[in-house]
């Protein structure tokens, strides 16, 4: 059966994402309230919808794209709201951030509108999101979860069945905490080498084959050099931004906050990366933590 789909939020992600299923050979009829973004999906394939009611009407399944849990469930509900304005039985997916929470209360609300919903936010950013190799973490019920996954299949390499609702979130919010916490390790560890004289090839060749291995060491290096392809050998540029780091961290230490957990260094590396936000770090890739690193510890070196 030919999907028609509603994707609602054509932004950095969004975009390619719905321009990539339209290439699949779905109807892709999208919406945001950018006009920027309405372009660029236009002109890549896209049809587009006067409102987001307008591209749920007709479709089987809604993809939501949004910046946070309040734009989305904002989007679900209401008069002119996408649980509306969609046919009984409708598939909705949330491909957005958002609290585990907030996941939790979206699936009500599809629910209890007659809808099906799954939570499948996604790992490997903008360049992922171009070239159709996005991980998903899907939550939701495992009939739900067959269906979709052609149409995760069309913009996405790896798609992973997490549990129920809310696990997708749950997912990639412990994935996220565990990447905070290890690149601000990986970069104290660079930098306390280079107080001690040792070469960041040294530490490398030594670290990326022994304990110290991780992603944020072998892939996203936070010095130029070693690995060419990080983003510390193009000035930080993104990447993964700051500014998604720390966002990321806040719903991780939401998340913390309502289970109870005792993860001191996941709220340690929150702290850190909100303050990095608040500055040039917004913009930059989150590997530039190192610098900051590198500055405090001048400073103390002064003191
Ligand atoms: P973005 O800001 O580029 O896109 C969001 C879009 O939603 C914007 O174009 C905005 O105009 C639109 N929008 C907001 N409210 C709307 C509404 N009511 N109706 C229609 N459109 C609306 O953000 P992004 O980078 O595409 O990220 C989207 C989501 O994906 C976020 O939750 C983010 O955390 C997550 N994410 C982003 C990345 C990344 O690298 N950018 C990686 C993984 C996950």
């Amino acid at each position: 059966m030919t999907k028609r789909i509603a994707f609602i939020g054509l932004g950095h992600m969004g975009g390619p994402m719905a321009v990539n299923l339209a290439k699949e050979g779905y109807m892709v009829e999208g919406f945001d309230l950018a006009p920027a973004a309405l372009e660029y999906a236009r002109d890549n394939g896209v049809t587009l919808a006067a409102s987001a009611a307008e591209a749920a009407k007709d479709a089987n399944v809604v993809i939501t794209m949004l910046p946070a849990g309040r734009h989305v469930l904002a989007a679900y509900q209401g008069e002119d709201g996408l649980l509306a304005a969609a046919k009984p039985n409708t598939l909705f997916l949330d491909c957005s951030t958002i609290s585990v929470e907030d996941s939790r209360t979206a699936h009500e609300l599809v629910q209890t509108a007659g809808h099906r919903c799954l939570d499948a936010p996604v790992s490997g950013g903008v360049v992922g999101a171009e070239g159709g190799t996005l991980t998903f973490m899907v939550g939701g019920d495992e009939a739900d979860f067959v269906e979709a996954k052609p149409v995760l299949e069309a913009m996405g390499k790896r798609i992973v069945h997490c549990g129920g609702p809310g696990a997708g979130q749950a997912a990639k919010v412990c994935n996220n905490m565990i990447l905070g916490v290890s690149m601000i390790a990986v970069s104290e560890a660079f930098v306390l080498g280079e107080r001690l004289g040792l070469s960041n090839q040294a530490l490398f060749d030594v670290a990326a084959n022994a304990s110290g291995q991780c992603w944020a060491l072998t892939t996203n290096c936070p010095v130029p050099g070693p690995v060419p392809a990080s983003p510390a050998n193009r000035d930080y540029r993104p990447g993964f931004a700051g500014a998604l780091m720390a966002k990321d961290l806040g719903l991780a230490a939401h998340a913390m906050e309502a289970t109870g957990v005792d993860a001191r260094l996941g709220s340690l590396a929150e702290e850190i990366y909100r303050r990095f936000a608040q500055g040039d770090g917004a913009e930059q890739d989150f590997s530039a933590i190192i610098n900051e690193i590198r500055a405090n510890s001048k400073t103390k070196e002064m003191a």
